[in-house]
């Protein structure tokens, strides 16, 4: 009988490979398969050796397809190297610096065989909140320092029992590794607090819990980034009452349930809003409410989506499955200050808002809000990258030549660091606009660059001097600093992502943005390259009376619109929308824009979406920013295709896109009779037909580029659609994915055109 020939491959497995259980699950699948050699992590992924005949190499490789639920395989690369004679399959150990810096995985959703351990009489694990193994659990949350093992994070205190210990070492075993691995015997516990901070006795902690959000009481529950502010989903009382003592008026609040059909019974869930709740991430998933679903509409009034997601830790199944209702989990904060994460913080600033506290002895130490995703055009998009998503990297082709600081924007910030071929954006940290979470902005910038263990040698910054993130810039020392216009961040971001270079045609459209002229910009089209860009088209402006007033008060923009598209004048029939305002207030506006030369001009698209929404609509008021934009997004009737007329002004440079016509026959329309959802639906596609419009005028003076679209405007689902058919099929738009599109996502564009401006 002829001997097999023996060979030596190496594979070389890129992606979400580390902290994942992804190392032994190697070593399973080679011992199956008869292949000798080894694995180890490198500072890009893993790295296999692996030596067997032809039909064992083989089996080997077929099955590293099938890697493990929480490992993400961006790319394999295999190459032959000589045979080695090993007698056996080994893991070996991280050396070097750059290995170990990488190693800190996000937190992972529970995983199915934790589930069902901790929903099993016989097993030791049986209702036990802090239960997870190599495929799940917490990660970037507990970590303290690197290289990410046991010593460095906040389980170091609990010394593991016998069992867990043996489990921990035994590389057949599912928490071979496992770094928070822990059980009742010796692992962290529930506790339960009055808001004085008494604690309270309680058997069984979460029956009590259960028990009191039942009765409509609201329960501050720690979680795995921060403590969750929970109440019961269905009761209108009980959300009312969070909603005051939180001081949040209308924004939407986000639901729990326990599995995705008790989610279809509350929203539109397809495949891929499935696909997306029960990823390993978790994120808040963003879907359409289905009419008459058994929801208090205090959860998101006057909204058509709602923000739903499942249990992703040990805690939140226990309590879901005792509470048997979805519930409100919204974070742990009073209105826009930073989530509590540590239980004497949560007790201190949490006591007015909470009856109750469910707390526990496992520390977090890097805060972490939730993410939000949703579909837009056709594929998964997050809107806020927080837990289940940082740290994990985006790759960066072009590469960083030094490590790069962005410190992002001031609204929704989102901080980056950039080194390598990797770009690492920071948690989701919120408006900076309160010390404490400019507190927390600045400590989460420092955890991180000790994790990642580099100094910035250069550090980017908006262009706007007010922004609190500017501040921070210019306050570091040691590092050159590099102010990067908003909307080239945005472009500069989404080409990143989709591996573009440039040039590229870039659409941002945003509220508003620093421009380069003294304007706030926000309805831009540029064609940009990471070291600059030039500005092909923009929107007409308009003034803000009132200033920041005009965004929290839309019919201020609503009046600027009417008055610019009418010479100056109210028709008639169009001064009823202005009725709910103020009359003192409605004088002194319309005075002011008569002599509107020297207030601010502003335009952003979403402030053409604030002014047609706050006029057709009747809203005066927003109750936070955005919200009539949204409501007017929410309005458009899918099936109307008519499109207004525009006008767009050729330029020197840049023509500008001037809405007046629009509005002149939005408003005939109105006169006729016609429905609101209609007109919304024609204003969609008139700005979606203006969009396409100059950027075919771009590609004619410029060629036939990409095209990309960021900017907190392609957070609408219904807007981005519209701009792609429009475009369609000759020039296909790329739109932001991993990395959000609103200001949460420009810390990465900052990054790259800083080190490209700063190699200078
Ligand atoms: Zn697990
Ligand atoms: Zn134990
Ligand atoms: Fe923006």
């Amino acid at each position: 009988m002829p001997v097999a020939q023996l060979e030596g491959r190496r594979i070389h497995v890129s992606g979400t490979v580390q902290g994942v259980g992804f190392r032994p699950w190697v070593y399973r699948v080679a011992q199956q398969a008869g292949v000798t050699g080894r694995v180890r992590n490198d500072s890009s992924g893993v790295t296999i050796d692996a030596f067997g005949d032809e039909t064992s190499l083989t089996h080997f490789l077929d099955a590293l397809h099938w890697p493990p639920p929480a490992a993400r395989i961006v790319r394999f690369d295999f190459t032959d190297i000589a045979l080695e004679p090993a007698d056996e399959f080994e893991i070996v150990d991280s050396q070097s610096d750059v290995d170990r810096r990488v190693s800190i995985p996000p937190d992972l959703a529970t995983c199915d065989d934790c589930l069902s351990e901790i929903f099993d009489r016989a097993n030791r694990r049986y209702r036990y909140a802090f239960t997870n193994c190599t495929n799940c659990g917490p990660r970037f949350t507990i970590a303290t320092d690197i290289p990410y093992d046991r010593r460095a994070t906040t389980m170091a205190r609990f010394e593991m029992c016998p069992a867990c210990r043996r489990e921990y070492t035994d590389v057949s075993d599912r928490r071979f590794h496992t770094q928070p691995n822990a059980c009742p015997a010796c692992g962290p516990q529930l506790g339960l607090r009055a808001p004085d901070g008494a604690r309270l006795h309680a058997d069984d902690v979460i029956a009590v819990a259960a028990r009191a959000i039942g009765d409509g009481l609201i329960v501050a529950v720690k979680g795995i980034g921060g403590f969750h502010l929970v109440c019961d989903a269905t009761s209108e009382d009980a959300v009312r009452l969070l909603r005051e003592r939180k001081r949040r008026d209308e924004k939407p609040f986000a639901v729990m349930v326990r599995a995705v059909h008790d989610a279809a019974a509350l929203g539109f869930v397809g495949p891929d809003e499935c696909r997306l709740l029960t990823s390993p991430e978790r994120p808040i998933v963003l879907v359409r409410r289905r009419p008459g679903g058994r929801i208090a509409e205090e959860v998101a009034p006057r909204n058509q989506m709602i923000g739903l997601f499942l249990p992703y830790s040990p805690l939140h199944h226990l309590l879901l499955a005792e509470a048997r209702r979805p519930l409100v989990m919204t974070s742990g904060n009073v209105s826009d200050e930073p989530i509590a994460c540590d239980n004497a913080d949560a007790l201190r600033r949490l006591a007015s808002i909470a009856d109750l506290f469910v707390v526990h002895d496992r520390d977090i130490h890097m805060t972490c809000d939730d993410s939000v995703a949703t579909m837009i055009a056709g594929s998964p998009t997050v809107l806020r990258r927080g837990r289940g998503y940082v740290p994990r990297p985006v790759p960066v082709s072009r590469g960083f030549s030094r490590p790069v600081l962005a410190c992002g924007a001031q609204l929704k910030n989102t901080f980056c660091i950039g080194f390598d071929s990797s770009a690492w954006l920071g948690p989701h940290i919120g408006d900076l606009d309160n010390l404490p979470t400019f507190d927390h902005y600045t400590r989460s910038i420092e955890l991180l660059e000790r994790f990642l263990g580099v100094h910035p040698q250069v550090v980017a910054h908006d262009l706007h001097p007010d922004y609190l993130s500017t501040a921070y810039a210019r306050r570091r020392t040691g590092a050159q600093t590099v102010a990067v216009q908003h909307h080239h961040a945005h472009v500069v971001s989404a080409m990143a992502e989709h591996g573009i270079d440039g040039p590229a045609i870039g659409i941002a459209y945003d509220g508003t943005g620093y421009g380069t002229d003294g304007t706030m910009w926000g309805g831009e089209v540029l064609v940009a390259t990471a070291a600059s860009f030039e500005r092909a088209a923009t929107f007409r402006t308009l003034p803000l009376a009132g200033g920041d007033r005009a965004i929290r008060e839309p019919w201020r923009l609503a009046l600027a619109l009417v008055m610019d598209a009418f010479g100056g004048e109210i028709p008639l029939d169009l001064q009823p929308a202005f009725s709910a305002a103020p009359i003192a207030d409605l004088v002194g506006v319309k005075a002011l824009l008569t002599r509107a030369a020297w207030l601010p001009r502003a335009r952003g698209v979403g402030r053409y979406f604030d002014a047609f929404g706050a006029l057709f609509l009747g809203r005066t008021n927003a109750s936070y920013e955005g919200q009539v934009a949204l409501e007017w997004n929410q309005a458009a009737d899918p099936r109307v295709t008519r499109v207004y007329r525009y006008d767009v002004a050729a330029g020197d440079q840049c023509c500008e896109i001037d809405l007046r016509p629009t509005v002149r026959d939005a408003a005939t329309d109105r006169r006729r009779g016609e429905p609101v959802a209609a007109i919304a639906a024609a204003f969609h596609n008139t700005i979606a037909a203006a969009t396409a419009e100059v950027v075919r005028a771009a590609v004619a003076r410029f060629g036939a580029l990409p095209v990309v679209a960021s900017g907190g405007c392609f957070q609408n689902a219904r807007l981005a659609e519209s701009i792609q058919a429009a475009l369609a099929p000759e020039h296909p738009v790329l739109f932001p994915r991993e990395v959000p599109p609103g200001d949460g996502g420009i810390a990465l564009g900052q990054a790259i055109v800083a080190d490209v401006l700063a190699r200078r």
